[in-house]
């Protein structure tokens, strides 16, 4: 194989070498906090999303579309909604 083909070879290789993702996760949640709370929208009035703070779980756009996907504890898993929950400490169930 010439030196080109071998560095070919090489930066196609590279193309699907990855650095090894790190997950950051949220400490462990206490199970009594495994309800449902309301979260106001942040940009509609009036609009209220139902957050569970120890799943994080919310029923907004971003969480349903985008932060589902990622495992439990993931800290990709907050959106705003349950980053509003988790730092309150007024949490008002539903
Ligand atoms: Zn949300």
């Amino acid at each position: 194989m010439g030196l080109l083909r071998w560095l070919l070879a090489i930066g196609k290789k590279g193309r699907y070498h990855y650095p090894q993702e790190t997950i950051i996760t949220v400490g462990n949640i206490d199970p009594k906090y495994d309800r449902l709370y309301k979260a106001a929208s942040r940009s509609e009035q009036g609009k209220w999303y139902k957050v569970n703070v120890q799943r994080l779980t919310c029923s907004c756009p971003d969480w349903q579309k985008r932060r589902s996907a990622y495992p439990p504890g993931d800290v990709r898993r907050v959106c705003k909604h349950v980053y509003d929950k988790l730092s309150d400490g007024s949490r008002k169930a539903f």
